[in-house]
């Protein structure tokens, strides 16, 4: 029930830009701020969604993150498998 009028600075940075730049669905589903962005630019520079929590025993519930290769609003590729490769995983 926090409903604060918040006209604060969004928090952009310029790395993050270029995936909000598709569609305004995505953007602002990134830069939310009447909610908790679910779709997030990483430290590593790639587009994560996250799909779900999970419950680890004896640890606070986490948020599982996946690799978003297409914008789920519009389509629009957002970025490959070759830039999102992750080490030591099996993809196919
Ligand atoms: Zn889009």
């Amino acid at each position: 029930m926090a409903e604060e009028p918040e006209a604060g600075p969004e928090m952009e940075t310029e790395e993050g830009e270029e995936f909000g730049s598709c569609c305004t669905e995505l953007r602002e589903a990134m830069s939310g701020t009447e909610f908790e962005p679910l779709i997030v630019v990483g430290d590593d520079g790639v587009l994560y969604m996250s799909v779900g929590l999970i419950d680890i025993e004896g640890e606070e519930p986490g948020m599982v993150d996946h690799p978003v290769f297409f914008c789920p609003f519009c389509g629009t590729e957002l970025q490959s498998r070759e830039e999102v490769r992750q080490d030591g995983d099996t993809v196919n």
